[in-house]
């Protein structure tokens, strides 16, 4: 009788019976035994053939009281909701400009003075001297040109304090060379200066700043673009490389990158059975890769089995083998927002660059269609392994572990090899051969 009891349901979340939190909705996830049936304050709850459920509850400030009971067992569990007071916005504290000196590689430039989010202008290289004139909320205002302004992080730059006089940067030299599948641009300074990109219809803007020169010192580089192109910035020695390249028209001429998401101790979403999203990206991958292989391409994969593997890591190898496309794999999960869990349901697929919009968009519609899940949109997000304009880069959500309908089709047996037929078709269609 005891075990029959301990089986009406199993709860994935809320972990605590007691919890104080900051969010508007509880989430119950979790499997019931067999027809057994499940109320949650009252509400009679959908439970998916294979017993998952899922169920949001609204919460009101302070004390939340919420029974969750099938026929043999009754729990409750309490959430305290925080009152939720509306931040006062920082002010801008203005300052005498003063020169900083990025710290490192790739450190972001940014529109606004925001941790994260679509607002990366460039990455800045080390030793790029910037003028700084203003702060809020940890970073400083970058003065640009005129009316032409920019955030960095304080934590990313050096503030050089001394009084001395630095020669301003002047110009050296240009040039700018054509190959078959590649064009590429290089300018000369004495300095390392920052620099943005800007991604127009039919071309790649570059522009350099020297703001201590003048005002309206600006170096501007237009390039032409392929259809389907990747790009890439190197800086040294006050030299920029501007490279833009053609993504190859043939799928065997490509290198392809497969990355399993999370493994090892970073378990990812956890589903309605208990199940871990990192075993089901790897067997999606493993998948994808053997069909890509198959279908003529290059293909390296970032994990092979249960194993940590870094965000830096991902990157790096993709970098390393020059990749075309790379496409991460993962399972979405409802996040901090559960309003209604049962729309958070299907396949999306996120982008950060514009070159890689189109992948995207093909690869939703070949998922969707070989894997049976409803389109659940092609987005933005700011993810690392997908920021690199060195690639054409997606990651791809290609089930919700939380959504009870879709935990019936992710568990199935052939989930993994028609995700991985619907990504590799999406590649084949966004290549072309
Ligand atoms: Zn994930």
């Amino acid at each position: 009788m005891t075990t029959l009891q301990a089986f009406t349901f199993e709860l994935v979340l809320p972990r605590e019976k007691k919890s104080t939190v900051n969010t508007n909705y509880a989430f119950f996830v979790g499997k019931a035994g067999n027809s057994e049936s499940i109320v949650i304050n009252d509400q009679k709850i959908y439970i998916a053939p294979n017993g998952a459920f899922a169920h949001s509850v609204k919460l009101h400030d302070g004390d939340n009281r919420v029974v969750i009971r099938s026929s043999y067992n009754t729990q409750v569990y309490r959430f305290f909701k925080n009152k939720r007071t509306a931040a006062v916005p920082e002010a801008v504290c203005d300052f005498d400009i003063k020169r900083a000196v990025v710290k490192k590689d790739n450190t972001p430039l940014r529109s606004t003075p925001v941790d994260a989010g679509m607002n990366r202008i460039s990455h800045l290289f080390k030793d790029t001297t910037l003028l700084v004139n203003g702060s809020k909320s940890g970073f400083y205002r970058v003065f640009l040109a005129k009316d032409q302004i920019a955030w960095i992080a304080m934590k990313d730059v050096e503030v050089d304090c001394s009084e001395k006089e630095l020669e301003p940067a002047t110009f050296i030299t240009m040039d700018s060379k054509k190959y078959k599948n590649a064009a590429v641009q290089t300018v000369k300074f004495t300095r390392n200066l920052p620099y943005t990109i800007e991604e127009r219809e039919k071309e790649i803007v570059f522009r350099i700043y020297n703001p201590e020169l003048s005002d309206s010192s600006v170096y501007t580089v237009n390039m032409q673009k392929p259809d389907k192109y990747t790009y890439n910035t190197t800086l040294k020695d006050g030299l920029y490389t501007f490279k833009v390249n053609a993504v190859p028209e043939c799928f065997k001429d490509c290198t392809i990158v497969v990355d399993a998401g999370h493994g090892g101790t970073e378990k990812g979403a956890i589903g309605c059975l208990g199940d871990e999203e990192k075993n089901i990206n790897l067997r999606i991958a493993l998948e994808l890769a053997e069909r890509l292989k198959l279908m003529g391409a290059n293909v390296i994969l970032t994990r092979e089995c249960d194993g940590n593997t870094s965000l830096e890591d991902r990157v790096k190898i993709a970098k390393n083998c020059n990749a075309n496309i790379f496409v991460s794999v993962h399972l979405n999960s409802i996040g901090d927002i559960p309003i209604n869990v049962h729309k958070n349901k299907g396949t999306s697929v996120y982008y950060y660059n514009p070159n890689s919009k189109r992948l995207a968009e093909c690869v939703e519609k070949t998922v969707t269609q070989s894997a049976g899940t409803r389109k659940d949109g092609v987005r933005t997000a700011s993810f690392a392994v997908i920021r690199p304009t060195e690639y054409v880069g997606i990651l791809v959500e290609t089930a919700y572990m939380t959504n009870p309908c879709d935990s019936v089709l992710y568990t199935s047996e052939n989930f993994a090899y028609n995700a991985a037929k619907g990504i590799a078709d999406g590649i084949l269609e966004f290549v072309g051969q």
